[in-house]
Parts: C-alpha cells; structure tokens; sequence
C-alpha cells in the first residue's frame, strides 16, 4: 500500500472538474524534459481514456530521445503553432499544470493561459507554487512529477486505470527526475510504484537504453572536450565550474540536449557539494545549470545570483551579459555562500 500523500479532498476537487468538463488541456515547462512530457503524457493518456478531448502544450520542443514516449507526437508546441495553442487554450474546460509552480514557467504560453478563467488544476514537486491553481497538488518530496500523476490517477480510478502506455510515461519521468534513481529517490513508496510499473509489462532495462544512450559522437567529443579543458575545481570551496562559450558549441555541432547531464558530473570529484555549468546558447544569453549534493541549497544561488531558481539540489536561471561576466557572479556566489559550502 501506498502512503496517501495527496489529501482526498484535492482528489475530490480533480475528480469533479475531469466529471463535470469536456476539453482539456495539460501545460508543462520550457525545455521539457523526461518528467514534464513523462507526467504530461501519462496524465494525457489517461483523461483520453475517461472519454475527454485533452491536449498537450509545451513552450517548445523536447529532446529527441524522447520522441518515443507513447502520444508525444499529438503535442502542441506553442513556438511552432501559436494560433492552434491560442485556439486549443480559449476552448479548454480546465488546465493541468504539471512540473512547473508559477505561469511564467512556461514563458509566453503563460500569459495566453493567464488570460482563461478556465480552472487550473497544479501537479508537481518544486518548492513555493504561486496562488494561480484552484487546487494544488505540491508535493516537493515527491521524486518527480510523474510519481505524483500516478498516485492521482490510482486515488482517481485505481492501478487497474493505469495502462501500458501511461506506465512507460510514468517511469520515464521517475527515472529521469532521480539520475536512474541514484539522487532524490530514497523513499519506499518510488519502489512499490515502479514494481506497479513492471506489472504493466514496461521493459525498465529497455526504457533506459532508449532514454541515456542516445549520444551522438559529437556529443562524446564534446564531453571529453569539456571535462579536459573548461572544467574549474574551486577545490576550497567544494564547488565546481564548466563554460561552453556559443562558439565552441557551434565547433562540437551541439544540438538542443547534448549538454544535458553534463552539470552533473563534476559532482563524481570526492568532496564536491555544488556544480555550475554556464552555457552560451546565444551571444550574450547564458543558461546556467546548478546541482548540488546533500543540503546545499543550489535553488537559494540560483534565486540570488542567476535570475532562476529550482529544487534544493538541481536548480537553473539565465543571465545576459558575457561569460566573463558570469564566471565573476559565479565566484561571488560560493563566496557568499562559502560557509554552507564547507561545513
Ligand atoms: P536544468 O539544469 O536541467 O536546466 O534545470 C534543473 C531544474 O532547475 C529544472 O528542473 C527547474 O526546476 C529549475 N530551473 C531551471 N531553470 C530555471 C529558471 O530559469 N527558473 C526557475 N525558477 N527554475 C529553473
Ligand atoms: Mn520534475
């Protein structure tokens, strides 16, 4: 048995507004990744199968290793069709807001769905969501959305609701969200989900293969690259630094997602509690990606210093200015927050 974290009173409210609506739509964040389009289309799969019109919108593209996941292809991405989003968004009955806390997380779309009176239901796991939702399902204990997506459909309709195609979405995202449940992933119930998973026939072993071992050899260069030339080890302060200036992405033909994961790596090196990777997507424009280990709150860094904010332990934000200029934040940051970083 599961323990009941979500309150049967959310589930009664989430119940009577799927019952009483027809149109749906369910909303996740900018970049998606395995746990927004995870949860997004498992929950999809789900409200198709009660008989509702639902559809998926993201900010803009998910990565190609996700392609795969059963109903990715219906997904609307609002950067290639903005008028079928604006009419999909007007005509929606209700909103599920699934691994972000607050619109502006989801950039313009945001402020289309802002716009609706229609009532927006939240689902996710990242601390402090806004007052937008009429029901807020917020739990940042959670190992990923898509444990909660599937704790709501089994309180809604049982694990005899839960099919194939939702349990690969499901496990998808939980594996994603916890590094193949190395971090973020030490609770009993994330087990007892996953052998519910296994009874729905997913190829756990499959899902990972087709998930993390998709680099192109661009990307394997890259890496070496990266981790023999750009990597800074701040070694009296436990912390760890990677730049990719836009030119040398340009040199490796870096395509959206070949940098993913490698802000985590730095964290292999004994004794380091906090990884920064600044990014140059485009001249001037700098995405930073913060992970850190144990309490070390990288979400407090990326709040104060780079316009962002995230989890405790994995946490982002962008900076405009140049990568001198960021790698300079970056060295006030773990003075500021040297002490956390050394104790
Ligand atoms: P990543 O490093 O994978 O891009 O982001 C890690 C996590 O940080 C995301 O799952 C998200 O929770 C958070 N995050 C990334 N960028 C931002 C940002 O600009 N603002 C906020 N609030 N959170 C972010
Ligand atoms: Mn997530």
């Amino acid at each position: 048995m599961l323990e009941q974290i979500i309150p049967q009173n959310s589930i009664d409210a989430v119940e009577k507004i799927i019952s009483c609506n027809n149109k749906f739509v369910i909303l996740s964040h900018k970049n998606p990744d395995g746990d927004a389009l995870g949860s997004s289309l498992a929950l999809y799969h789900y409200i198709k199968n009660r008989g509702k019109n639902v559809q998926v919108v993201l900010p803009n593209p998910y990565p190609d290793f996700l392609a795969w996941l059963p109903g990715a292809d219906d997904v609307l991405l609002y950067e290639n069709d903005r008028e079928k989003v604006c009419e999909a968004v007007s005509g929606a009955d209700a909103f599920f807001c699934l691994d972000f806390n607050t619109l502006s997380r989801i950039g313009d779309v945001g402020e289309v769905v802002a716009q609706s009176d229609a009532p927006k239901i939240l689902v996710d796991h990242h601390p402090f969501p806004t007052d937008e939702f009429v029901v807020k399902i917020s739990f940042p204990e959670a190992c990923s959305t898509s444990e909660l997506v599937y704790r709501l459909i089994e309180m809604l309709s049982g694990d005899v609701a839960v099919s194939y195609e939702m349990a690969q979405c499901v496990y998808t995202g939980m594996m994603t969200d916890t590094g193949a449940f190395a971090y973020a992933s030490a609770r009993k119930d994330i087990y007892l989900i996953i052998a519910a998973l296994l009874d729905k026939g997913i190829d756990k072993d499959l899902i990972y293969r087709k998930v993390f071992y998709t680099y192109s050899m661009s990307r394997m260069r890259l890496m070496g690259y990266v981790m023999y030339r750009k990597l800074k080890v701040y070694k009296q302060f436990n912390a760890a630094l990677l730049t990719l200036e836009h030119d040398e992405l340009m040199r490796f033909y870096a395509v959206k997602g070949d940098t993913e994961g490698l802000v985590n790596q730095p964290l292999q090196i004994k004794g380091m509690r906090f990884s920064c990777f600044l990014r140059e997507e485009q001249p001037g424009k700098i995405n930073v990606s913060l992970r850190s280990v144990d309490d070390f709150p990288c979400n407090e860094v990326a709040a104060e210093f780079f316009n962002g904010g995230g989890h405790k332990n994995a946490s982002g934000g962008e900076l405009h200015c140049s990568m001198a200029e960021a790698v300079e934040l970056f060295g006030k940051a773990i003075k500021k927050f040297r002490k956390q970083l050394t104790e």
